[in-house]
């Protein structure tokens, strides 16, 4: 972290900022059992400008006796579909009421710039526009077998979800998760991001004023080691759905096993963005740059390595770095800011560190430390590192920040065992005009999502997911409505039932 300056007085401080930030349980907000805070930082000073209740075991214990009563007694698992999704629908238009509040909120707290926070919270109500209308489309599966016998299948919500959410975008992740546990008729308590927890007490609320049942949905501050630990390891909670570090989706993996939980982890990243030399270099640099830059780079699917055929290496090198340096760092709130400031002190001295140790690994032609004007707060350079090698941490380790390494490649070959040569595999991005070549590296590379000459776009239909160490399972679309319900499946009998004559001789 570094010393605070005058050029604080240009940050944009949000009017009306809660005092203190509480858990909501049973539809009140409420202190810690025990009267615990912790500090909530503002990433560009750095200044504590909140304290938020820091929930453990007896707050957990609280959240999920309030969201199993209501799952047990309360209106909401029995309703219609249809009287879901409206309610549903009615969230999505309060948070569409409210983005520009919404990210406001987020961007000070979490140091994304204002255009992308706004982005993040119209994607929020989407998801639960999207989920509210799946719920209602949802067609059972029945199977008949004509004269003999119908199999039907039935769908019931399994009961509390437990949901656990990282600090990048944290009210778009949190509707993701929120969006289709609600909808298929679960209750659920909420574990936010320590760093960022001001906009998940938002969502109490909106849930209120759009008519959601008390106890339906249920926040607990805290930390991870607390309050985290304490909703993974509750035996009324059986499903679990993580978004964050794979270590930490290890530890998860292991507390919840006993209990045999369902879970699902959407962990992290290390993709690779691979441009051949018959690629649109200009659309190819434009993307990568945007691929590795926006969201902070603070971005689980950010195409973090860029291979590049030797052909068009050192050109692509030239451009790419010319560009990085005009990728334009400013406070937050200003609406022309690309990359703004990283999340909170720790993540900044995570990432600073492995810009030093990028400088013997790699050859540094971008920045390389905090931008000029911003040598405060948690501002990092977009910073560019080329020709690393595949043994480099910096090639290998999720940084998580506006940092990039390239590396050149010759044959098809080489770019596949580079491009899978990392413990991640979520994301990977494909630049050439070879149809052949793209659709063969699509199937070869180890990746749970590929884009195509395309940047960061997805359709809310299809899966979001990873594999190898970057996560387990996948949501979007009917595979979140798969993980948040039960599918029971009934056999019917029509007409004379044929038992076998067991004990009958
Ligand atoms: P993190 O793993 O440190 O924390 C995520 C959440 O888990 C937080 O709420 C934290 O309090 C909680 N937690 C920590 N320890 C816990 C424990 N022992 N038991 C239960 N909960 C615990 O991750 P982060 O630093 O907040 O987020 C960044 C990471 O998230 C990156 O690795 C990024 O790639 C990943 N991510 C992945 C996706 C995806 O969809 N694959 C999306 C966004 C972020």
């Amino acid at each position: 972290m570094t010393e605070t300056s005058p050029a604080l007085d240009q940050r944009h401080v949000p009017a009306d900022l809660p005092t203190r930030i509480q858990h909501y349980i049973d539809g009140e907000f409420v202190d810690s059992v025990d009267g615990d805070t912790f500090d909530v930082l503002e990433p560009v000073s750095n200044e504590v400008y909140v304290q938020a209740a820091a929930g453990k075991k007896a707050d957990i214990d609280l959240a999920v006796a309030a969201a199993t009563r209501a799952f047990t007694e309360g209106p909401w698992p029995r309703m219609l579909p249809r009287e879901r999704s409206r309610i549903l629908h009615r969230i999505a238009d309060l948070v569409e009421l409210r983005d520009a509040r919404l990210a406001e909120l987020e961007s000070f707290d979490s140091g994304l710039p204002i255009t992308q926070a706004l982005g993040q919270a119209r994607r929020a109500a989407e998801n639960f526009r999207f989920f509210a209308d799946l719920i209602v489309a949802q067609a059972d599966d029945t199977f008949k077998v004509p004269g003999r016998q119908i199999n039907y299948v039935n769908r019931k919500p399994i009961g509390v979800a437990g949901l656990i959410t990282p600090w990048n975008t944290p009210f778009m992740l949190e509707s993701w998760k929120l969006g289709p546990a609600l909808a298929s008729g679960n209750t659920a308590v909420l574990k936010p991001a320590e760093f960022t927890p001001l906009s998940a007490s938002l969502w109490a609320g909106i849930f209120e004023e759009a008519g959601l049942p008390k106890g339906v949905f249920n926040l607990v501050n805290g930390l991870g080691e607390d309050a985290g630990d304490a909703l993974v390891k509750h035996p009324d909670v059986p499903l679990i759905s993580f978004t964050g570090e794979s270590r930490t989706g290890q530890i998860i993996f292991g507390n919840a096993a006993p209990f045999l939980k369902g879970l699902s982890m959407e962990l992290g990243g290390k993709s690779p963005a691979v441009v051949f030399a018959d690629a649109d270099l200009e659309a190819a640099v434009d993307a990568t740059i945007f691929g590795v830059f926006s969201l902070n780079g603070e971005r689980c699917t950010a195409g973090s390595r860029i291979l590049v055929q030797r052909d068009v290496y050192d050109e692509f090198v030239e451009r790419y770095a010319a560009q990085a340096k005009r990728v334009k760092v400013g406070y937050p709130h200003d609406p022309a800011t690309e990359v703004g400031a990283l999340v909170h002190p720790e993540h900044f001295d995570k990432v600073m560190g492995y810009v030093e140790i990028g400088k013997s690994e790699g050859r540094l032609v971008a920045g390389g430390g905090q931008p000029e004007g911003f040598e405060f707060g948690n501002f990092v350079a977009p910073t560019v590192f080329a020709d690393v090698p595949a043994d480099a941490r910096i090639f290998q380790e999720e940084i998580f920040g506006p940092v990039v390494a390239i590396t050149p490649f010759d044959t098809d070959e080489e770019a596949l065992a580079l491009a899978n040569d990392t413990k991640y595999g979520l994301a990977a991005y494909i630049w050439t005009n070879d149809l052949k070549r793209a659709h063969n590296f699509s199937q070869a590379v180890q990746a749970g999502m590929v884009w195509l000459n395309s940047n960061n776009v997805r359709d809310l239909r299809t899966p979001f997911g990873g594999v190898k160490a970057s996560g387990l399972g996948h949501e979007g679309g009917y595979r979140s409505i798969d993980f948040y319900t039960d599918q029971q499946a009934v056999h019917i009998t029509l007409g004379d039932v044929h038992n076998p004559t067991f004990g009958k001789h």
